[in-house]
């Protein structure tokens, strides 16, 4: 059973209270860029055996999203915090970094 906290209301609760929304930290490209560009933006994704960052949103409490970093093989959560995020939080990397040496997820490490 994955268990998460939501880093804005504080409820730590069962991931059915919460919704899955992807990949975190896409990057989305502006007018004018390449059809490549888009098709990166709407199709690819990293499919890890190990640690990614997703989004999930708090449906059934606060409705905000957040993101979430998540070993997809042990379902150990290494951390939440804001959707706002541009980037996952230097502690949050180095701690992963701890724990599974060589860790690297889409440029982040
Ligand atoms: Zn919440």
């Amino acid at each position: 059973m994955l268990i998460l906290t939501c880093p804005v209301c504080g409820v730590t609760a069962e991931e059915t209270e919460f919704h899955a929304g992807g990949e975190a930290h896409l990057k989305r490209y502006g007018p004018g860029s390449s059809e490549e560009n888009f098709e990166e933006y709407l199709f690819m994704r990293e499919n890890p055996k190990g640690v990614h960052f997703e989004r999930w949103r708090h449906v059934y409490g606060c409705g905000k999203w957040f993101h979430a970093a998540r070993s997809t093989t042990t379902l150990e959560v290494f951390g939440v915090y804001p959707a706002q995020t541009v980037e996952p939080p230097a502690g949050l990397k180095s701690a992963i970094s701890e724990k599974q040496p060589g860790w690297s997820w889409r440029g982040f490490s």
